[in-house]
């Protein structure tokens, strides 16, 4: 039976177009299409025709004009059917191991035919064989693997042509071409068309890397990974990469190419940047316009390079704007407050243009000029904090010279000064960049040059004196200080009295006829303090009777008298008689301090027991505390009155202290108390940072009480042997002018401490030194260092001054000495001076001009002071103020320590050389240890099995620091010790200069 038997074929044409149009829109690769060929197939047929048994059959058809061909069968009333159609050989590309097999088909309704519906099949089978050659005509069944048994969705019946397509995967193709059959088995099918295909993912560009096409994969390999390369001006850290799906579609970019610096991406490809843009790095960002104050480049720009005056700084990006060097600092001004101290503050309002940045600091250069000739300043002045890279709009500069122009040139900087003044010469820089000058003319506060006597009568004497600099230069009227006393020293009594006047003229009166009287005069800056130095005359009354030499200088008199203040009363200082026995802390007849210093009565020291009650004079100085204020906690030491204790005070409005109460113990005497209470009216007469603060005092309960700041390490001398050798020598002549200090501070109150010693310092946390143990009688009483002498009282023979011990001339010269003695106990961690010397042995050797060696690790320039202390003439000695400007320059230059004063370790730490106190050699390491003061250890070298003097001489420094010796100074005491034992030849000798 002929397939088309009854169907109508106009439908059919229209079918087979529309199958056509379809194929063309996919993105297939196409190895076979049975429609396309358009002509003789060539496909066998199997069996071979059999006259009208003929299996699949060939019908040529002409559509439109075209030919198309197709096969049917349709041997639907016959039984055992088994016709088989065979493809030509179909080569496969290298890649496609899956096939896809579309098939357009119609298969007839078995229903459609009359009486043959018992053997009719609505079904017929897909074959493929595989092969590396054509195999021409020759056929086997048996080669075919089945593939799909094929059945129409929709079957056609008489009326209606129903076209099926279907399409089957043919998998794991490997050889090198396939053969496809179909197998009809007694349906009546027409096979219409037969396209056989693979997929492919096309050649494409993605994410800047373009993929080659590629052969979709099949089951076995679902993903296809690809590598690409990216695109041209495009850069990549790691091979591009993408995924091609078995249905041809890319998938999974991975490696990023992006545009080359000067590109940017447009359309899959990487395009130069625009004129006027740029772009710095590889990166997927679009080009950028210029920043400001740089150029616009051609196309393809990297950077845009600054324009003409303005910078980048190397820390800025390359691809910021770039910015002008500031302009100038504005408003400088200089200010001062401290004439006499040679400082000024200068200040300035920031640059009007910051040429765009954040990052401004300042530098100040400083010259000196005299006449026309200038020079740099130097490292003469000092900068507070710095004289360059100052962030704040200000600065303090000291140690300048009075009378001298100093000019200050304040100049900007910012991030981009540094990189421009390599860049571009200064000469080539816009003036806006330059720095500001200023002038200061800093003037010396006034100085009194000549003092003289203008008149004189038996009763007063006017006088007159010069300042220098010329009043009219003192931007505010000056006043002096004129002090004055009778000559005569003889009495028991000196009275001071002081002036504070506003004109450069004086008259005094009420003076004692034909009378010798020093005067003593001194300018005050306009901020009130001490000018230059101050300029003393003797003037004498004429004797009584004769007439005033000048009636009119009486004019002056009047007139300044009265505008004058009378500031400072007398002051009354006892000076006992070397004869009598007296405790008096006073010496100001004392030809020590002839020069200005003693003149300062404007705040001296007011001896309590001038009060005729004691105890109005610890009020006047004193404040009085409740005792409910005060909270005791510890017993810390004590002292000859009672216990001293820790404790808090806390005041009413005030923040909670730690304080140091002294008490008095019960069954007290009044005398008892007012001596133990005579300390808190001296000390409540000062306030220095290095003299102990007296918080208050409890006098109006039973139980007297003296409360004074805490200091947390207690006394300097137990405080230095707990920490022998822990400090560097800068930090103890740190606390060495921290004491001098104080000591200045007690001596410019004429006061005279008698008794200084390590002991009577206290150092609180910071390591601050403060002076204490103040008081009268009963301060030497209590020092367990006094010791009676033959001239009466109680003295510290290792502490004092050989005057103050012969005749009792105590004065601040005599706490220089004393003051010496500190600086060596201090730089010898807390030994005690002349060790186990007798005082009379000690008073010995200072009259035979011996003095303390160096201690040791002592900078020379330390021990060259203490030598100066100990000057036999005390009016050779340095003063306090002296003492303190040299320390302060030793720590101001810390290589003036660097050089160490000789020493002998048998001298200045008394180390024994080879043997025990008898001369022979040590019988062991405990008689040893004692000798040289460190039996503390015995118990050490014990444990470490060191128990013979042979085994402490094999020891290294390593072993003494091992068996537990941790302090710095004790090691070097023993080690020092050792290399004496080994060095037999050496003999103590006598220590002298
Ligand atoms: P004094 O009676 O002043 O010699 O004091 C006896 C001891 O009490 C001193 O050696 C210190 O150990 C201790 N001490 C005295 N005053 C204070 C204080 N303000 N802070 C700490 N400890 C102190």
């Amino acid at each position: 039976m002929d397939f088309f038997t009854g169907v109508r074929p106009l439908l059919f044409s229209y079918v087979l177009i529309n199958g056509i149009l379809i194929t063309l829109q996919t993105k297939e690769e196409v190895l076979l299409d049975m429609k396309a060929t358009g002509g003789e197939l060539g496909w066998l047929t199997w069996p071979l025709d059999q006259g009208d048994k003929s299996g699949w059959e060939v019908t040529q058809r002409t559509l439109n004009g075209s030919q198309f061909y197709t096969y049917s069968v349709c041997n639907v009333g016959e039984r055992e059917q088994d016709n088989w159609l065979r493809t030509t050989f179909i080569q496969r590309r290298p890649s496609a191991s899956r096939v896809f097999v579309e098939l357009q088909f119609i298969v007839r309704d078995c229903n459609s035919f009359d009486g043959t519906s018992l053997t009719c099949k609505e079904t017929f089978n897909l074959f493929t064989s595989e092969s590396d050659a054509d195999v021409g005509t020759t056929f086997r069944k048996g080669q075919f693997k089945k593939v799909a048994t094929i059945a129409p969705d929709e079957i056609t019946s008489k009326n209606e042509l129903r076209i099926n397509t279907e399409t089957r995967v043919v998998e794991n193709l490997s050889r090198k071409g396939f053969y496809l059959a179909f197998q009809d088995i007694g349906a009546c099918v027409a096979l219409l068309s037969t396209r056989v295909y693979y997929k492919t993912c096309l050649a494409t560009v993605k994410s800047l890397a373009s993929f080659p096409e590629t052969v979709a994969g099949g089951e076995n390999q679902a993903l296809r990974e690809v590598s690409g390369a990216c695109v041209v001006n495009a850069v990549s850290e790691e091979l591009p990469r993408i995924y091609c799906t078995v249905d041809g579609e890319w998938v999974v970019p991975v490696g990023q190419c992006q545009c080359n610096l000067g590109y940017e991406e447009v359309k899959d490809a990487c395009q130069e940047c625009q004129p006027g843009f740029f772009k710095a790095a590889a990166s997927g960002d679009k080009c950028e316009l210029c920043p400001a104050n740089t150029q616009r480049l051609d196309s393809g720009a990297l950077f845009c390079p600054c324009l003409d005056g303005f910078y980048r700084a190397p820390t800025d990006p390359p691809s910021g704007p770039c910015s002008g060097l500031p302009s100038a600092p504005r408003d400088l001004v200089a200010t001062t407050t401290q004439l006499s101290t040679g400082k000024l503050h200068l200040s300035w309002s920031p640059p009007e243009d910051t040429g765009g940045r954040t990052d401004i600091t300042y530098s100040v250069e400083c010259q000196r000029c005299e006449g026309n000739v200038c020079q740099l300043c130097g490292e003469k002045v000092r900068y507070e904090p710095a004289s360059t890279g100052l962030t704040d709009n200000k600065v303090s500069v000291s140690e300048l010279d009075a009378h001298l122009n100093y000019t200050f040139t304040v100049e900007a900087h910012s991030g981009v000064s540094l990189f421009a003044s390599q860049a571009t010469p200064r000469s080539n820089r816009p003036p806006s960049t330059s720095a500001l000058t200023t002038s200061l003319h800093y003037t010396e506060p006034p100085r009194i040059t000549t003092m003289r006597l203008v008149e004189r009568t038996s009763t007063s004497l006017s006088l007159s004196w010069d300042v220098s600099p010329r009043i009219r230069l003192q931007p505010r009227p000056i006043r002096y200080e004129l002090t004055y006393r009778k000559k005569d020293d003889n009495l028991d009594v000196t009275t001071y009295i002081v002036l504070l006047l506003e004109k450069n003229v004086v008259q005094i009166s009420d003076l004692a006829p034909g009378t010798a009287y020093l005067f003593r005069v001194q300018a005050l800056g306009s901020d009130g303090s001490p000018g230059g130095s101050s300029i003393e005359e003797q003037f004498e009354t004429s004797p009584e009777g004769r007439l005033t030499q000048n009636n009119t200088a009486v004019i002056f008199g009047a007139a300044v008298v009265g505008a004058a203040m009378l500031f400072v009363v007398i002051l009354v200082l006892f000076l006992r008689r070397r004869k009598r026995n007296s405790h008096s802390r006073q010496g100001p007849e004392d030809t020590y301090f002839s020069s200005s210093e003693q003149l300062k009565p404007l705040k001296t020291y007011v001896d309590p027991h001038t009060y005729e009650d004691p105890n109005i004079a610890v009020l006047k100085f004193a404040t009085e505390i409740h005792p409910s204020h005060i909270t005791k906690q510890k017993v810390i030491g004590a002292g000859e009155f009672g216990e001293v204790y820790r404790g808090n005070l806390k005041m009413p409005g005030r923040k909670e202290v730690a304080v140091a109460i002294k008490t008095l113990k019960p069954g007290y005497t009044e005398k008892q108390r007012q001596d133990f209470l005579s300390e808190a009216s001296i000390m409540g007469q000062f306030s220095h940072q290095n003299i102990i603060r007296l918080e208050g005092v409890v006098t109006k309960f039973k139980h007297a009480m003296i409360v004074t700041e805490y200091m947390e390490n207690g006394a300097l001398d137990r405080y230095l042997k707990d920490h022998d050798g822990e400090f560097p020598s800068f930090q103890l002549v740190g606390m060495m002018h921290g004491i001098a200090a104080g000591m200045k501070y007690l001596s410019d109150m004429s006061y005279v401490h008698r008794d200084l010693a390590a002991r009577n310092i206290l150092v609180n946390n910071n390591l601050e030194c403060k002076v204490s143990d103040f008081g009268l009688s009963r301060v030497l009483e209590d020092d367990p260092e006094g010791t009676y002498t033959t001239s009466g009282g109680k003295i510290p023979i290792r502490w004092t001054a050989p005057e103050a011990i012969a005749y009792r001339k105590f004065t601040s010269a005599s706490d220089v000495w004393s003051f010496g003695i500190v600086m060596w106990e201090v730089m010898a961690f807390g030994e005690r001076p002349y060790w186990d010397m007798s005082n009379h042995e000690v008073m010995k050797a200072i009259n035979e001009a011996f003095r303390l060696p160096a201690p040791m690790d002592c900078p020379s320039t330390v021990y060259q002071l203490m030598l100066q202390c100990w000057l036999q003439d005390r009016s050779k000695r340095p003063r306090f103020g002296d003492i303190v400007n040299l320390l302060d320059k030793l720590l101001r230059s810390p290589d003036s320590l660097k050089i160490i004063a000789d020493f002998d370790p048998r001298v200045s730490i008394r180390l024994p050389s080879t043997s025990g106190s008898d001369g022979s050699p040590f019988r062991s390491v405990s008689e040893w240890l004692e000798s040289i003061k460190m039996s503390q250890y015995s118990e050490n070298f014990t444990c470490a099995g060191v128990v013979t003097m042979d085994h402490v001489l094999q020891m290294k420094n390593e072993d003494i620091k091992n068996i537990g010796v941790r302090l710095p100074g004790h090691l070097k005491r023993i080690a020092y010790s050792i290399l004496g034992l080994k060095d037999q030849t050496s003999t103590l000798s006598v220590f002298a200069v």
